[in-house]
């Protein structure tokens, strides 16, 4: 039966990486360096956006972080309303609530400014609002948005999820504890902004968490079976400069050169998974986060090598690829040696900025389940290298326990 299923599965993969190299997701418009949100302003006067919604959490109000950027939006004679009731790992009502006050202020653009809850949240008010008749829950999944999202300007404050250039919007499901997605080229944005000023105020352990998240994008976009040339690229150069600039912008946030470097390795790494997809990474992940509350880039960090490891034969070349490029080996030595050393390299980036190895949430009674929703997700949603069954998820949630 499994061995009937890993073919089916097979298929649809081989199906979905021909597809997936047909559509022609957009790219938006690149604004980077220190200092350069500050160029915002002129650019949505660009475009037909004269009143915007300025979508982020508490935390992020709380610091002020926005400040310098909706002082220079009043000064260009931009209205900006700001909607700052995100919670992380967003759910539908914090959408609903969003769309709202876009409805009631009369907007007609969109600032996703913030992490990935942040950006998620307005990516599918921004769906929501050009849709009016399609509940959130009805456009998930795939290509499921009909039409184009008003002016949207995305501006990472984490470094980190990618969504400022991914096709994919994930939100949460209170109802069920679940998280889902809503993936369609309509809600790339058309603007991202890249300024590493805004994350020095970043705390180590979110450093932490978003860079293994990026991380984790970069190293299941190449190992999967979807991959192009373009995606490698991306997801190389992703991997390179997390390996050589994580650690430091943990011990140092003050960086503004790494800070960068980081950025633009999120960046690149979204470019890359959202072609060429996520693994089983993401698929146990976001029960985590769905079920627990558990932030994304620490479940993705703290998963990572355990489905590496699962997975390691099947892609040893493709690791042992990585780990060059990381600039952990040289390419004379064995496959087998240099991707044992490349999972040995997360657990000490892991260990080294304080990333448990556990999730000290896991029920064990929950086990059953959360195997069942991560394999309903990656099976056979992700093109990963090897395909896992039930009674393996569920032994490798209680290495986790
Ligand atoms: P987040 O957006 O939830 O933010 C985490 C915390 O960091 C928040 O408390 C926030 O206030 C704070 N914060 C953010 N920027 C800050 C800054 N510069 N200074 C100080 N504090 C700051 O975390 P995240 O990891 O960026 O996003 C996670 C969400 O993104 C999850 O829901 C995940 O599923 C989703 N995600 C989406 C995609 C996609 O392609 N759309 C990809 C990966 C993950």
């Amino acid at each position: 039966m499994w061995t009937l299923k890993k073919l089916l599965y097979r298929c649809a993969h081989f199906a979905m990486s021909i597809a997936f190299k047909r559509i022609n997701v957009p790219i938006p418009e690149l604004l980077s360096g220190p200092g350069s949100i500050r160029q915002l302003p002129g650019i949505i006067q660009e475009t037909a956006a004269t009143k915007l919604l300025l979508v982020t959490d508490k935390g992020i109000s709380s610091i002020g972080l926005a400040g310098d950027l909706l002082e220079d939006l009043s000064n260009t004679n931009l209205g900006c309303t700001v909607f700052d009731d995100v919670q992380p790992n967003p759910s539908i009502a914090n959408v609903e609530a969003g769309l709202k006050v876009y409805l009631d202020e009369q907007c007609d653009g969109i600032i996703a400014f913030g992490g990935g809850s942040a950006m998620d949240c307005a990516k599918l008010i921004g769906a929501r609002a050009a849709n009016p008749d399609k509940p959130v829950l009805v456009m998930s999944g795939g290509f499921k948005v009909k039409n184009a999202l008003p002016p949207l300007f995305a501006v990472p404050t984490t470094a980190g999820t990618g969504s400022e250039c991914t096709l994919a919007a994930v939100i949460t499901n209170p109802d069920v504890r679940e998280k889902f997605a809503v993936a369609s080229d309509k809600i790339v944005p058309a603007y991202a902004v890249l300024d590493p000023q805004l994350m020095v105020s970043l705390p180590p352990h979110i450093t932490a968490h978003t860079g293994m998240d990026a991380l984790t994008h970069a190293i299941e976009a190449y190992v999967g079976k979807a991959g192009t040339p373009f995606t490698d690229e991306h997801a190389e150069k992703a991997v390179k400069i997390i390996f050589a600039d994580l650690e430091q912008v943990f011990a140092d946030g003050s960086d503004l050169e790494k800070r960068s470097n980081l950025a633009y390795a999120s960046y690149c790494a979204g470019l890359a998974f959202t072609r060429a997809l996520v693994g089983y990474v993401h698929a146990i992940a976001h029960n985590l986060g769905g079920l627990y509350g558990v932030p994304h880039g620490l479940a993705n960090a703290i998963v990572l090598p355990y489905i590496l490891e699962f997975s390691r034969e099947d892609c040893e070349s493709k690791l042992a690829r990585l780990a060059v490029v990381g600039g952990l080996g040289d390419p004379q030595e064995s496959d087998r040696e240099l991707s044992h050393r490349f999972i040995e390299k997360i657990r000490s980036m892991n260990e080294n900025m304080g990333i448990p190895t556990r999730v000290a949430e896991i029920q064990t009674s929950d086990i059953p389940l959360i195997a069942r929703r991560a394999l309903a997700e990656g099976n056979p949603g992700y093109p990963v290298p090897r395909l896992m069954h039930q009674d393996q998820c569920e032994a490798l949630l209680r290495q986790l326990i």
